[in-house]
């Protein structure tokens, strides 16, 4: 079976916030029998039982929203309880939360630590900026009480990085809010543009152009690039680097088909993406199919396919491998139609022009770096045991050891 990641949604588009930008409030439409939305026992059961009874190299579960946190604490612990039950021994489980932050508390912050739940804060910058878009209900901003919950995460020791985006709000300001992240000691950032379309497929007031795109992107490089290599990790530099470094391609937006993961909604309905939480994708649920019949669905398949339906113009450029089209939700509108040109198309290209050939010498310069290593340790160990000069290197090179690693011993 194929490898695949679960996003879930266990209160569906419900959230504290208001954030004018939100692609997910309007999800809500799709569950009108209820104005309040959470995730039973039942179908949290169904669901980590389920996953956790196919084999995978890892049990990767995102809790996502609208906002995870109005579960409340019990939710979280019946989470891991059920992943010691079903899990088989050895089983390797990776739990990541996206949250507001607003409603931690201590001792749920002390549940995520204990069980290493790697917290994504959603972030804009500092006040100004992270309070244009993002908003409490009654209209005020929230940047306060984000950092008020994210305080209590530190204080008990939870991971988090910062999920930044990239609006009207803070375009203009990439290096400024690069550094502001720094400041406040994230060393993990994602930036995600907002990009979101009016009915005539022109974008909504929030959303950056694609030319805005290009420069927020090569201004944060080339400050990262001043020096923040080995103590910054950005999401989308790291995937590059793993293409380069391995040739994986470690976030969909870079992959050639959009089967990457499933999501499950509140009521275990499973869609194939977060942006295309719509009913003719609906899949099937976690009550009534298993995973096997989910990954083999037709549906699943025709949306798969789509993300190689791209324009005329992306099979001629330059830098096709890195941006494969670009996310179907790009595509206006919103990956209705799978041949239409990416509305990021020219800051991708001036973005992957700036920055690939650079990250590929590093991705390089880190082979090389992890050669070095191996061999050091390879060597160490031989001239440990007093191996011959002579003998065959035990790097399995078939060289003489004088001839091939010897000289990296420490
Ligand atoms: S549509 Fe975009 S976000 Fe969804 S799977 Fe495809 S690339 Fe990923
Ligand atoms: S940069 Fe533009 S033309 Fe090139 S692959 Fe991306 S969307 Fe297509």
């Amino acid at each position: 079976m194929k490898p695949f990641s679960l996003l879930i949604k266990p209160t569906s588009a419900d959230c504290n916030l208001r954030c004018e930008y939100c692609f997910y409030l309007p999800r809500s439409e799709l569950y009108p029998e209820c104005t309040r939305h959470r995730m039973s026992n039942a179908v949290l059961e169904a669901m980590i039982s389920g996953y956790m009874g196919t084999d995978q190299p890892q049990y990767a579960f995102g809790w996502q929203g609208g906002e995870p946190l109005l579960m409340g604490e019990d939710f979280f612990h019946k989470i891991t309880d059920l992943q010691k039950v079903c899990g088989r021994p050895g089983a390797v489980v990776a739990n990541g939360l996206q949250t507001n932050t607003t409603l931690v508390t201590e001792s749920l912050a002390q549940h995520l630590a204990k069980y290493k739940f790697l917290t994504g804060v959603s972030l804009d910058g500092w006040p100004e900026l992270h309070d244009r878009f993002r908003k409490a209900i009654d209209g005020r901003g929230s940047h306060r009480m984000v950092m008020a919950g994210l305080e209590k995460l530190r204080k008990a020791g939870v991971e988090t990085n910062v999920l930044c985006l990239v609006s009207q709000a803070n375009v203009s300001h990439p290096r400024e809010v690069y550094r502001w992240f720094k400041d406040q000691s994230f060393l993990y950032h994602q930036y995600i543009p907002c990009v979101e379309f009016e009915e005539d497929e022109s974008l909504t007031p929030h959303s950056i152009t694609g030319e805005e795109w290009g420069e927020f992107l090569c201004e944060i490089y080339d400050e990262w690039r001043a020096g923040d290599e080995r103590t910054v990790s950005v999401r989308l530099f790291d995937s590059i680097m793993m293409r380069y470094f391995n040739g994986t391609r470690t976030i969909c937006r870079m992959g050639h088909d959009c089967r990457h993961y499933f999501v499950v909604e509140h009521n275990g309905d499973v869609y194939p993406c977060d942006f295309f939480v719509d009913p003719e994708l609906r899949l099937g649920n976690v009550c009534e199919n298993s995973w096997e019949e989910l990954l083999a669905s037709d549906v699943y398949a025709e949306f798969g396919k789509r993300k190689s339906k791209w324009n005329a113009r992306c099979e001629k450029c330059e830098v096709l491998d890195l941006c494969m089209g670009d996310c179907l939700k790009h595509r206006p509108p919103r990956g209705g139609d799978p041949h239409a040109l990416s509305t990021l198309c020219a800051g991708w290209k001036r973005f992957f022009l700036h920055a690939c050939d650079d990250l590929k010498a590093l991705a390089n310069e880190e082979r090389q770096r992890r050669d070095t290593a191996r061999r050091a340790e390879i060597a160490s160990a031989a001239v440990a045991r007093h191996i011959s000069r002579n003998a065959p290197c035990p790097c399995g090179s078939g060289r003489k050891f004088k001839q091939c690693c010897m000289k990296y011993a420490r």
